[in-house]
């Protein structure tokens, strides 16, 4: 096993009041899987991932759980432990390129910054020379024409394809054992947006990367995962194999989200499911879904659902299979 999530709750706090967000995620990741997480937008989804790399924004923090990546606690490793596995073992495309991106400095500074930093982990001081050989076979990687050119611009400059390219590179360098991919197509036009993710796929498959793949677009998990988890406010509802969880979805939550994207070809998920996400200042107490189901029971209301275990693989958080 690569990573194990228990029991991960995650809050963000303002002077005013705390989003309790995350409520107990559990996932777990094997070497060389592909899993996908799927949900509405606010759900959490980029929160779980963030968590991962200890990269929550400063208002962020995880007063419960435990985040085991290859052996070690996540949450227990100091600054300098965290920094080389960002560095080295773990990489992640970001929602938005621009964001992640420095704006002030040229696609040259930052990528060599990634690549010296890696490779002086290994032992090796790089020649400028070395740099630009190294980055011109990354960028040939992700299809990326024109290095030179690319090198010396700065974000700005580029379209959003190429910005997207970049940030993969960037998170190739990084991601030895484990790529973190947060709804990697979003602000791409469709046309590029299918270039990027058969771009993924293939060197995913090539370096035999695990994948952690967040997305509401359903039919880009169903074509790009192993297993499914589905997030809702902050809890899992569902796990199963990719093609069980669209075949025989069993939570409610999950065939809504199934039902309301027809042929799994959508972008994204569609406006079948009535009502909205919870308040997380003053989450439901019991199952998240609670308001939303057409199913809820009274013992619904006050108390949360354990995990039930409705095949071998294939898990679900309802009362509904208790
Ligand atoms: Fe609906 Fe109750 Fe199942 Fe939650 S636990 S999804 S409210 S039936």
């Amino acid at each position: 096993m690569l990573l194990e999530i228990n029991d991960l709750h995650v809050y963000y706090k303002s002077y005013w009041y705390t989003l309790k967000v995350l409520n107990g995620v559990w996932l777990r990741l094997d070497r060389g899987e592909r899993i996908g997480v799927i949900g509405e937008s606010g759900s959490g989804k980029t929160t779980l991932l963030k968590s991962i790399l200890k990269i929550l924004p400063q208002n962020g923090m995880i007063p419960r759980g435990e985040i085991r990546y290859d052996g070690k606690d996540i949450l227990k490793l100091s600054g300098n432990e965290l920094s080389k596995i960002r560095r080295k073992e773990i990489g992640m495309i970001f929602q938005d390129p621009m964001a992640a991106l420095n704006p002030v400095f040229k696609i040259k500074d930052q990528l060599y910054d990634i690549l010296k930093y890696k490779m002086m982990i290994e032992g090796h001081n790089p020649s400028s020379k070395e740099l630009y050989e190294e980055a011109s076979k990354i960028f040939s990687d992700v299809r990326l024409p024109d290095p030179d050119r690319v090198l010396e611009s700065y974000p700005f400059q580029l379209s959003g394809g190429m910005r997207q390219r970049v940030m993969i590179a960037m998170a190739l360098i990084s991601a030895e054992k484990l790529l973190l991919a947060d709804e990697p197509t979003t602000n791409l036009d469709v046309t590029i947006q299918d270039q990027i993710l058969k771009l993924i796929h293939r060197l995913v498959m090539q370096k035999n990367l695990s994948t952690i793949l967040v997305s509401h677009a359903l039919g880009m998990v169903y074509q790009m995962t192993d297993r499914v988890y589905v997030l809702y406010a902050g809890d899992i509802m569902e796990e199963a194999r990719t093609r069980e969880l669209f075949s025989h979805p069993k939570h409610p939550y999950t065939q809504l989200l199934v039902a309301s994207t027809p042929r799994l070809s959508s972008v994204g998920v569609g406006e079948g499911i009535k009502g909205k996400l919870p308040d997380y200042r003053n989450p439901p107490a019991g199952c998240r879904f609670a308001p939303r189901c057409p199913y809820v029971m009274d013992k619904c209301i006050n108390t949360k659902p354990g995990k039930i275990q409705v095949n071998r693989e294939h898990v679900v958080s309802c009362y509904l299979y208790d």
